[in-house]
């Protein structure tokens, strides 16, 4: 996985080149998949045996439900926030899809009809502020020339 500055400026991206107006829900998009997977770090900080797995939480059907429960919380059109929310969540499993892994298989695309996980195995982990830095320059470019045509 990138990390999460990435995801988020990943998402800024997609939202700023679709000219979507309510960004932070492309964004939540972008960094739920990570934040959800991670639950089971609360289990280890207290320090009681894991009850449950939240890797499936890390799923593009896991993100799509979540995303149809939370959608009556804004205040924008039920159907634009599930679409918001879900281009960001599409954009994180397709920025983990290069990730190398050494003990995971990748990402699970296709839960819960598959539990194989996909990888191209193109970047480690450790290698994400290559990507951290590209988003950001990218994001950059964007917003100045956005910013010169206004
Ligand atoms: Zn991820």
């Amino acid at each position: 996985m990138p990390d999460l500055m990435s995801h988020l400026l990943i998402g800024l991206i997609l939202a700023e080149m679709l000219n979507v107006k309510k960004k932070s829900i492309v964004v939540l998009g972008a960094l739920v998949p990570d934040i959800l997977a991670k639950i089971h770090l609360a289990y280890f900080y207290v320090g009681i045996e894991q009850p449950l797995t939240f890797v499936h939480f890390h799923t593009p059907l896991m993100a799509f439900l979540l995303s149809v429960v939370i959608a009556p919380l804004f205040q924008y059109k039920m159907f634009t926030t599930i679409l918001y929310f879900n281009m960001g969540s599409i954009s994180h499993f397709l920025a983990d899809f290069p990730i190398k892994h050494f003990t995971e298989v990748g990402t699970i695309f296709f839960f819960p009809f598959s539990t194989k996980g996909y990888t191209l195995n193109w970047v480690w982990p450790e290698q994400s502020i290559y990507i951290f830095i590209t988003t950001l320059l990218v994001y950059l470019l964007i917003k100045a020339v956005k910013a010169k045509n206004l």
